[in-house]
């Protein structure tokens, strides 16, 4: 028995395994081969660009071909972001237009996923405002695609399935097809939810409680993957290192080492709190891995993380950076910070700034605070006027552009091993792109044929955000 809720306009009622493949089997004679086709639209994180992997391989698995725009779709999936407001407005927006595909073909179904599917407030609103949208589908519940689909066939119903309640733990859906994007990148999965309840954070409430795969099925799937051919594998979890089943997350990642082949190997995104010992040691030579870390800093301010809960200082947050420095001194280091925390003071900001220098990240993905409804920071009395933040934020992009400037530097001459992923996305005849181990940008001349392949690539030029060199043969 799974016990997801699924709540339709009329009724109630729990989905049972039986009934969800024939939920499948109802939607496969439904769909018309050659003409039916679904649309996935991703916003946010490498988290929901997994998840609308998912979405894409078992709405491929049920008969759908791929539509290249919503215009010719019959089944259009928007995969939602509800880290801030901004990204919510835009989806809203977006599903707005969508009315009109509606329109011209009743046969269309319209589906909102990801967080955004999550929050109550947000799924009243679709329900009410939004008629032409057939179901929501929260990130937890992703294998009851089929039945959402089989009740807009069936009974021409809409359904919203109800959050679980704050205590239970989702089932975790091994098996789901996977459609994916990249054929040498693969994101890997192998955590899912947070139970950390960061002050100003929604992942808990629209993402669950956190749970770990077993460590088997993360090996095979990457097994699978590199035998394919696959050359990057990132392990993806809203705490990625927080991982716990059969093993911890150093031990995965070193079983992971011991898998044979070509590939490199990152994680995202980590916890400064649940960073081990064990953890740290990996970056002493693991195979595969690369030396490169995306650690949350939030904030330099001691009172201010304390504010977050974010169960760490910047004593512990340094001691971290300097024992992995100790191991490797060329590790990439990278951060997310947010500006205009409330309450967040001059001093505090100040703070902020001075640990970017201190630390000398090599780049850091920097955001205005935005509230969100059911947080504990949303109801602080203490907000910060979005003129501060903003300007708040402006000091900290041209701090971080010169650090960033300045950590590129000493690299023009080296020679670095770069995986291309394909043409430039600016579209310059004959230039490719790649990442270098620590995960740097970096464009040079070369043929199609680089794509998916690690090259050697002399730096000649180096910029804050992007490198250029020449290919070495
Ligand atoms: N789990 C990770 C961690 O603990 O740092 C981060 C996951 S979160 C999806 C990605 C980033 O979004 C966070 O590190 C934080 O900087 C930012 N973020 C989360 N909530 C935010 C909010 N309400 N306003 C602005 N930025 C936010
Ligand atoms: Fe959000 Fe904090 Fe969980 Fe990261 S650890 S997902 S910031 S609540």
């Amino acid at each position: 028995m799974i016990k997801y809720t699924i709540k339709n306009e009329g009724a109630q009622k729990v989905e049972t395994r039986a009934e969800r493949t024939d939920a499948a089997e109802l939607v496969r004679r439904w769909v018309i081969p050659g003409e039916s086709r679904v649309y996935v639209l991703t916003f946010g994180c490498q988290q929901n660009e997994a998840d609308g992997e998912r979405l894409l391989g078992l709405a491929l698995s049920l008969g759908y071909g791929r539509a290249d725009s919503p215009e010719e779709a019959e089944l259009i999936l928007v995969n939602t972001c509800a880290i801030r407001e901004h990204a919510e407005l835009k989806a809203l927006s977006i599903i707005g237009g969508f009315k009109h595909v509606k329109e011209k073909n009743p046969r269309v179904i319209i589906g909102v996923c990801g967080c955004m599917a999550a929050e109550p407030h947000r799924v009243e609103d679709l329900k009410r405002r939004y008629p032409y949208v057939s179901f929501t589908l929260e990130p937890a519940k992703i294998a009851s695609l089929p039945t959402l689909i089989a009740e807009v066939i069936r009974r021409k119903k809409r359904s919203f399935l109800l959050p679980d309640a704050p205590n239970v733990v989702p089932p975790i859906d091994e098996g789901i097809p996977v459609e994916r994007l990249s054929r040498h990148k693969a994101w890997v999965s192998i955590m899912y939810g947070c139970n950390n309840f960061c002050t100003y954070c929604i992942v808990p409430y629209v993402r669950g409680r956190e749970r770990s795969r077993a460590s088997g099925e993360v090996l095979k799937e990457i097994e699978g993957l590199v035998a394919s051919g696959v050359k990057e594998i990132t392990l993806l979890g809203q705490n990625v290192n927080s991982y716990r089943s059969d093993c911890d997350f150093s031990e995965l990642v070193k079983r992971i080492g011991e898998i044979p082949g070509e590939f490199r190997l990152r994680f995202m995104t980590s916890h400064p709190k649940d960073v081990s010992d064990d953890l740290i040691a990996c970056f002493a030579g693991t195979p595969h891995l690369a030396a490169q870390f995306h650690l949350p800093l939030q904030s330099g301010s001691d009172r201010i993380l304390a504010k977050m809960n974010r169960h760490y200082d910047v004593a512990r947050y340094l001691s971290i950076v300097e024992r992995l420095r100790a191991l490797d001194p060329a590790i990439t280091l990278t951060s997310d910070v947010i500006v205009g925390f409330p309450g967040e003071t001059e001093g505090d900001f100040q703070a902020t700034l001075d640990l970017l220098t201190q630390v000398g990240f090599d780049s850091v993905y920097s955001f205005i605070y935005s509230p969100r409804r059911g947080t504990p920071a949303a109801e602080y009395t203490d907000q910060i006027p979005p003129d501060v933040s903003r300007e708040r934020m402006r000091r900290l992009l041209d701090l971080q552009c010169e650090i960033s400037a300045e950590k590129n530097r000493p690299l023009v001459g080296q020679t670095l091993r770069v995986l291309c992923d394909g043409p430039s996305p600016d579209g310059a005849p004959g230039m490719m792109t790649g990442r270098t181990e620590g995960g740097k940008l970096v464009h040079f001349p070369a043929s199609d044929q680089t794509a998916g392949r690690f090259v050697n690539v002399r730096i000649d030029r180096a910029d804050a955000f992007a490198l250029r060199g020449t290919l070495i043969e």
